[in-house]
């Protein structure tokens, strides 16, 4: 055992002040008899400092969900790292497959982030994983140690989190079978220090989420839309906390 038990929400580019407040509200009340599971939300960017005033003193931290590569400069609509460290975050998801996608991010730009949130002082959480196609076509392995790589090559990895998450298991409700995460956990589980929690994140509900969780290498989830609702998300911390 030893290895942290993570459940992080990742809000997207949903929430306002008034839902954000009642949410949190509902979550830090239940998630504070929560015991051996972190918890934490990455909000987006205008709601992180009233969140953080919202959530001192409580078990949940709170975390970003992008960040910028560089430190300062002509880089209009960025965020840097130390900007976010300043306020008091604590997570910033990094890589995630809608940034990739989307946004064009490459291995080396989520690989250089995830250096400007380590050397700020947080804790990245590396989001990787394949599409259908490249499922389909047998490369999942390939695919996760390219994008794993890229990051290890300049960087270590203590203090920073995993994230599993198959690009066809987000948002799509079809989530990746307990046996189909535990195989790529226990790959990447391989190229990492042994403490590093490996979250598993794509469609996580409260009815999927005790079989996942139960398997040996998966430390906790990433949870995009079933961490908008207070009593989904509780009762996903709760699955994620296993006896010691
Ligand atoms: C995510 O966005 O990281 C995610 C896992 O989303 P969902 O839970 O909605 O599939």
């Amino acid at each position: 055992m030893g290895r942290t038990r993570l459940v992080a929400g990742n809000w997207k580019m949903h929430g306002s002040r008034k839902a954000n407040r009642g949410l949190l509200e509902e979550v830090t009340k239940a998630v504070a008899q929560v015991r051996g599971v972190e918890c934490a939300v990455c909000v987006p960017y205008p709601y992180l400092g009233e969140v953080a005033e919202q959530l001192k003193g409580t078990t949940v931290a709170w975390g970003a969900q992008n960040v910028s590569e560089h430190a300062q400069g002509a880089y209009t609509g960025e965020v840097s790292a130390v900007m976010l460290a300043e306020f008091g975050c604590r997570y910033v998801i990094v890589g995630h497959s809608e940034r990739r996608q989307l946004y064009g991010e490459s291995d080396a730009q989520a690989a250089a982030k995830f250096a400007a949130v380590k050397a700020a002082g947080m804790a990245p959480i590396l989001c990787l994983g394949e599409t259908l196609q490249e499922r389909d076509a047998g490369k999942t392995e390939e695919v996760v140690a390219r994008q794993l790589d890229r990051v290890l090559e300049k960087n270590s990895f203590e203090t920073a989190v995993l994230a599993y998450e198959p690009v066809w298991a987000i948002g799509t409700g079809r989530n990746a079978t307990p046996e189909q995460a535990q195989a790529v956990h226990a790959f990447l589980r391989k190229r990492v220090p042994e403490k590093t929690a490996i979250l598993y994140g794509g469609s996580v509900k409260p009815q999927n989420a005790p079989a996942i969780f139960a398997m040996p290498d998966v430390d906790g989830g990433l949870i995009g839309g079933a961490s908008l609702a207070a009593k989904d998300f509780v009762d996903i911390v709760k699955a994620a906390y296993v006896k010691a």
